[in-house]
């Protein structure tokens, strides 16, 4: 976007300053910061008693902080009571233990009834489908002893979904399941991860860590290392790029303007685009390489070409198709992305007015 909100209106979850004690003695978290993107599928790894649990619980709204700040969606809901706090996470959180929590005199469909009457209202089509939608089509008249273990954590992850939460918990979803009770179980968080769920997941399995798109690595009750992986630093660091760029345009880029206004909580994005050769940062001035340039000319003109696209062609207005620009912009590949500018007769300025950096399509006459 534009105006430069993309970073926090995409964000689901900020926490800043978060800390947990148990006692005078016991600090099972110590003042961590974290935003949690929408869509991002993130795993939290670290020997037990290391804090991953409490702050998955933190952020999952079962438990509230000592101190600091959890924003979900911008609602402050560490100042919640814990009625409030309960009703907000019925809401909004879906949850799937290492045990499973079936009821064993309940059907794998009365299961996930009982889940939509807590919930608001029972609906047996409604929840026959959330069981196909996992695959056990076949098998919602079983009783959970007549189920695998993989078999039921499916049953688990239907119930979860019912409300159609904004967040996935996921402790250990794996951790009580044989090897292919557990890629079936895997297969269908990536499913729901590729459909735009975000995905809070609890792992000490490294494999299980890796599919995420950012692994935290917690040691006494800090987050001792964040991992991007691959794609997911790919996608980092164009909308990195495209912010600086941005900056630039407004005139306001430098490097104590970053660090003022907190562009390098994800410092490691820096790093890795010095690694990768797009940019140098020296005296905290930065400097771009050629690569760097072109790769930043590339990504806002994907991104201002699609809001061209949404703007006229689906009638979208700025800010809509500022925000369905920032997905798109990702996938377009060079030939898409002239016949879009061709199609449009080579725009100069996106709907924002901001200038379009013409491509090879706007030179031939
Ligand atoms: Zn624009
Ligand atoms: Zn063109």
């Amino acid at each position: 976007m534009d105006d430069g909100r993309w970073t926090k209106m995409s964000s689901l979850i900020q926490a800043k300053n978060l800390t947990r004690r148990y006692s005078d003695h016991v600090m099972a978290l110590d003042h961590v910061d974290l935003t949690v993107e929408r869509g991002e599928w993130l795993a939290m790894m670290g020997p037990s008693g290391s804090g991953k649990t409490t702050l998955l619980n933190l952020l999952g709204c079962l438990d509230r902080p000592t101190e600091g700040e959890i924003f979900f969606e911008n609602r402050l809901i560490s100042t919640f009571s814990a009625q409030e706090l309960n009703r907000f996470r019925r809401e909004n959180v879906g949850i799937v233990f290492q045990q499973f929590h079936l009821i064993g005199y309940l059907t794998a469909l009365e299961n996930v009834m009982l889940a939509q009457y807590y919930h608001s209202m029972v609906d047996r089509e409604e929840a026959k489908r959330a069981l196909e939608d996992v695959g056990l089509g076949e098998r919602i008249h079983h009783y959970p002893s007549q189920l695998s273990g993989g078999e039921q954590q499916r049953v688990c992850v239907a119930r979860a979904l019912i409300n159609q939460p904004k967040l996935i918990l996921a402790d250990e979803p794996t951790g009580n399941l044989d090897e292919k009770s557990e890629e079936t179980v895997l297969d269908l968080f990536r499913r729901l991860h590729a459909k735009g769920h975000t995905i809070l997941m609890v792992t000490h399995d490294v494999t299980v860590g890796k599919m995420a798109d950012r692994q935290l690595q917690l040691e006494h009750g800090r987050i001792a290392g964040s991992y991007l992986s691959p794609l997911q630093a790919e996608e980092d660091i164009e909308n990195f790029l495209k912010r600086l760029w941005e900056l630039r345009e407004e005139g306001k880029l430098s490097y104590d303007y970053l660090q003022k206004n907190n562009f390098l909580d994800h410092a490691g994005v820096l790093k890795y685009m010095q690694a990768k050769e797009l940019l140098e940062v020296k005296d905290r001035k930065i400097y771009f390489t050629s690569a760097g340039e072109l790769r930043m000319r590339d990504i806002i003109r994907r991104h201002r070409l699609a809001e061209i696209l949404f703007s006229k062609a689906l009638h979208m207005d700025k800010e809509e198709s500022a925000v369905e620009a920032c997905q798109f912009e990702h996938m377009l590949n060079p030939d898409i992305t002239e016949r879009i500018c061709t199609f449009f007769h080579h725009p100069k300025k996106c709907p924002h007015g901001k200038e379009i950096p013409g491509g090879k399509c706007c030179e031939r006459p």
